[in-house]
């Protein structure tokens, strides 16, 4: 069989509405905004006024910030774009999704999740950046990252097979992807080569997850009963209707196998065949070129293609695999995990501000990003006291990829812990590494703005701010000089709601970590 035809087998989606996840609507009362005080072209072009109905944003004219070029690919919803950011001359790709496209309300949901499962994740090693999601009349825009080197698919076509050196190297990467999914909260659903793509041509090219499309945020327990994913690489529990996270590595699983091998593990002519392939689960690694392979990959291989979810391997576990780490360049180079860095930003931030964005997730428990940064605290929370002691927090972000010294794992718990109780407690870790693009939705900040200014005159003034922050134990003058000093920018000693907002984006803008 020819390896294209192989594996030329689209993502199937079917969902069953009894199925599918109930999240509230966060737009169920839509806030009163205040007029906003400007003379800018807000003013004077009525279109940017409205909001979008997917994004929940002012409309944007994408064309004013970037310019489109030609077309990288297209998918089910939408067609990805080559595009220009007209102020830096950088080049990203742009997901267009057309409204008109997105009928039902689970499609929009879907849309919002895939958006808000990239924002969570950037930052993660091997995922794509997000750059900023826009909403016009006909399209939602996501723009990110640009992946020159085309999808490792591709690579994998041109090649055949791979040495155990390169495979491996591969199969680091996509591991870490799905490890970074799971510590997050995030479940992938799709793990296949379409899905990632080269950032370079180069031959060494990390690669990089860029499809979020069929993920969901886990929640803590359930059981997923949703058909998902593409025929080769689904897990025989997903064909049972009853599956968590594990999937991911069985999927990640079978690619390993092609990559060594040239051929998915479990094959048929059709869909109902691959399917019934993958039930019967005969995993052959006896005929060619296995005898020539190592035992070390084969017994990987076999521990992420165990059927038993429970005695799966971990994805934490496999990227502790002797064959993972042989040769592989295990002395990684420092990084930023998107924790270490929303937690640094987070730190230099204004009392005012970070009030405010305690006041931001305190609304915000409901959300989706929110149960993804639940699970995410859990997971640092090793024994589940329900906060966060200093070991915990570098046991957690060593996990995450970074490296830090104690001084620096103190200075980053001394940043989240607002109250100063020598901890961190659930609202406290949500409110520091949230992130920044929640920023951009306007009733949250206008919630925020109407937390403090308590009379509703439209400003916050000096008494309204002690008492506020007095709530939490920062109400001395001196603070609050300092916050006064540093947003009341028209100097009436009083902060308006523009000069609130200026504040709350302030240092959300790109260049700035995440
Ligand atoms: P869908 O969810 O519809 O499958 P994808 O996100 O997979 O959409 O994008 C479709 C195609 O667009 C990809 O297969 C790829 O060829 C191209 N593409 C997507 N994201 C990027 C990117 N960041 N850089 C370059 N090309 C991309
Ligand atoms: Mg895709």
């Amino acid at each position: 069989m020819g390896l294209c035809q192989s594996l030329c087998c689209g993502s199937f989606r079917k969902s069953h509405s009894l199925e599918i996840p109930v999240s509230s609507s966060p737009d169920s009362a839509p806030p009163r905004y205040p007029p906003l005080q400007t003379s800018s072209s807000r003013s004077q072009n009525p279109s940017y006024s409205e909001t979008g109905t997917i994004l929940l944003k002012p409309y944007v004219d994408i064309t004013t910030l970037y310019d489109l070029d030609k077309e990288l690919g297209r998918g089910q919803f939408g067609i990805t774009y080559l595009c220009t950011e007209k102020a830096t001359k950088r080049r990203y790709a742009c997901k267009s999704i057309s409204r008109r496209k997105l009928i039902t309300d689970k499609d929009v949901e879907d849309v919002r999740r895939e958006i808000s499962i990239l924002q969570h994740l950037t930052g993660q090693p091997n995922i794509v950046e997000f750059k900023g999601a826009y909403e016009d009349r006909r399209n939602v825009h996501l723009v990110m990252e640009l992946c020159s080197g085309g999808e490792l698919f591709d690579r994998i076509i041109a090649k055949g097979s791979y040495s155990e050196r390169q495979a491996s190297s591969i199969c680091r990467q996509i591991v870490n992807v799905v490890h970074a999914c799971h510590f997050m909260g995030v479940m992938h659903r799709d793990l296949k080569p379409e899905n990632f793509l080269m950032v370079s041509k180069d031959e060494n090219s990390p690669i990089k997850a860029t499809d979020f499309g069929l993920s969901v945020f886990i929640e803590e327990g359930r059981m997923y009963k949703d058909l998902v994913g593409s025929a080769y690489y689904v897990a025989p529990e997903v064909l049972q209707r009853k599956y968590g996270k594990e999937i991911d590595v069985w999927s990640a699983g079978v690619i390993l196998y092609i990559l060594l091998s040239g051929v998915p593990p479990f094959w048929g002519e059709t869909e109902k065949e691959i399917f019934k392939a993958v039930s019967e689960g005969n995993l052959d690694l006896e005929s060619q070129p296995w005898p020539s392979i190592s035992d070390a990959a084969k017994d990987l291989i076999r521990k992420m293609l165990a059927r038993d979810p429970r005695k799966r391997i971990t994805a934490a576990q496999a990227l502790e695999h002797p064959w993972m780490k042989e040769g592989g360049d295990a002395s990684d180079k420092p990084i930023d995990c998107a924790v270490h860095s929303r937690l640094k930003q987070f730190r230099v931030m204004n009392k005012l501000k970070k009030l405010a964005l305690k006041v931001i997730a305190e609304n915000l428990s409901s959300e989706e990003e929110i149960r993804g940064l639940k699970q995410m605290f859990n997971n640092i929370d090793t024994d589940g006291s329900g906060t966060i002691t200093l070991e915990e927090l570098g046991v957690g972000l060593a996990r995450l990829g970074s490296k830090l010294t104690e001084p620096e794992i103190k200075q980053l718990m001394d940043a989240a812990d607002v109250d100063k109780n020598g901890s961190i407690d659930y609202i406290e870790f949500v409110t520091a590494t949230m992130h920044r693009h929640r920023l951009e939705r306007e009733d949250n900040i206008y919630r925020a703005f109407q937390f403090f200014d308590k009379d509703s005159s439209g400003f916050i003034t000096r008494d309204e701010l002690r008492q506020a922050m007095t709530q939490y134990g920062m109400g001395d003058e001196a603070t609050i000089d300092e916050v006064i000093e540093d947003v009341d920018t028209d100097k009436d000693g009083r902060i308006n709601y523009e000069e609130f907002v200026a504040m709350m984006k302030r240092g959300t803008q790109d260049g700035d970590g995440i």
